[in-house]
């Protein structure tokens, strides 16, 4: 058995587990994380960092070296068909966050750079290709099973357990905690192509509705400039699992999106489950789950990540309280409170909706969306209050009113 009681241990080394270890480690704290990857070959599934989030990570010297690696992004679009009906600039929230415009930067870019930090802080040991097996607690320690890529196992003991293991969290299904929702029957199927959709009068940030086959179009920096747009759409699992026609389905969604006589060059794609779930609770005893670990949606809206880093900050402020005696663990249960919370009330509120948004067949539904959307667009007051539900800063700012 290795470890101390003081030390955190942190399972999965996805943008949330790393950045509680970079908090707690530069905070001094002795922090072990393990992830079963590399953590710099991950998949580059979000896109979008929010303004709130933004700000977030330029308190922790994040932002300032994601900028160069991502599309500054102000302007979003919402199409219904092709139709233009609303276009929102980020510019009206200045005043409001420090950075008044999303930044387009995939997830797997930030880890990198998440990871290449990390290596200053003596105390913070990240092991890779090491993945959590089981886990348990005591009434003064928490314990893991780990299993390198040679198979062998060992033990280490800590004084909590932080599940930031994602969508299929070991810790979370060790700790028995039910993982409440629902499971979407069709995948999302993402598709890059280099085709310049700007000709086309497209933003770099596009969400369309339509009643046949709904898109997001975002352009991402992928390689470096000029960079490429990314399609997300629905497609049926058996589509989506036929390997030997992928690149017919891909080219069939591009073409029906934009038709052009030319077939479109694709660069990747991949397809994935989407699930609308959160967890019974955020904390059992030493284990406290963050991140996809403990709530899932979809990508409509860019949520996931975003309100995982908020997670991860939240959590880590609240757990160096306890740790600095200047609290007793009811700071850790202010985190379940407030985070649960903005996992329930808005992340899952706002993505349920707006894949309902999308794919609305309703004409009269469709009639009174199209109004309303047009409505805040035209009225710089009601813009910016979408703004502020949509770049999750009024989910912060209502978490900060609960104790
Ligand atoms: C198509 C798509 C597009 C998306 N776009 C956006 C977007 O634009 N914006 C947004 O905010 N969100 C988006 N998301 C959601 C986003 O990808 C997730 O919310 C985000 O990755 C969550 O980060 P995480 O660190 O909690 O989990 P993950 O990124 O899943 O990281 C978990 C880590 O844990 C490791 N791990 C897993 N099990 C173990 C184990 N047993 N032991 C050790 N290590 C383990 C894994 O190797 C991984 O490195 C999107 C999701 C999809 C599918």
């Amino acid at each position: 058995m290795v470890g101390t009681q003081g030390r955190i241990i942190i399972a999965g080394g996805g943008p949330v587990g790393l950045i509680i270890g970079l908090m707690l480690g530069r905070a001094g704290i002795d922090v072990t994380l393990f992830d079963k990857g590399d953590i710099v070959h991950q998949e580059p599934r979000a896109a979008t960092i929010h303004p709130a989030t933004l700000d977030l990570l330029d308190d922790l010297g994040v932002y300032e070296r994601i900028e160069p690696l991502g599309i500054v992004c102000p302007i979003v679009n919402y199409y219904d068909q092709r139709e233009l009906l609303a276009s929102f600039d980020h510019g009206l929230l200045a005043g409001e966050t420090r950075h008044p415009w999303v930044l387009q930067c995939e997830q797997d870019k930030l880890s990198r750079v998440l990871f290449a930090m990390s290596s200053d802080i003596p105390n913070l040991e990240i092991r890779t290709e090491i993945e959590v097996l089981d886990c348990s607690q005591s009434a003064d320690a928490v314990e893991v099973e780990v299993q390198s890529a040679d198979g062998s196992r060992e033990r280490l003991r800590g004084r909590y357990l932080v599940g930031a293991d994602g969508a299929r969290s070991t810790v979370r299904k060790r700790a028995g905690v039910e993982f409440e929702g629902l499971t979407y029957p069709e995948r999302f199927m993402i598709i890059g192509s280099p085709f310049d959709f700007s000709k086309a009068g497209y933003a770099y940030r596009n969400y369309i509705s339509d009643p046949v086959e709904w898109y997001n179009l975002f352009k991402i920096s992928w390689n470096g400039p000029p960079g490429i747009y990314r399609l997300v759409v629905p497609v049926s699992p058996e589509e989506a699992l036929d390997n030997d026609r992928i690149l017919e389905t891909c080219q069939r969604k591009f073409q029906r999106f934009h038709p052009r006589s030319e077939p479109y060059e694709i660069v990747l794609h991949d397809s994935y489950v989407v699930h609308q779930r959160v967890a019974a609770t955020f904390r059992v005893g030493r284990i406290i789950l963050a991140g996809d670990a403990a709530h899932l949606n979809s990508p409509i809206g860019a949520m996931g990540m975003n309100s995982g880093i908020h997670d991860a900050v939240n959590l880590s402020t609240n757990m160096l309280r306890v740790l600095n005696e200047e609290e007793g663990e009811e700071a850790l249960d202010r985190y379940v409170r407030k985070r649960r919370h903005v996992a329930v009330k808005h992340v899952q509120t706002s993505t349920i909706a707006n894949k309902k948004n999308m794919e609305q067949r309703d004409p009269e539904t469709r009639r009174k969306y199209r109004e309303e959307i047009q409505r805040a667009a035209e009225d710089p007051v009601l813009a910016k209050k979408f703004l502020m539900r949509t770049s999750l800063i009024e989910s912060l700012r209502d978490a900060a009113t609960i104790n």
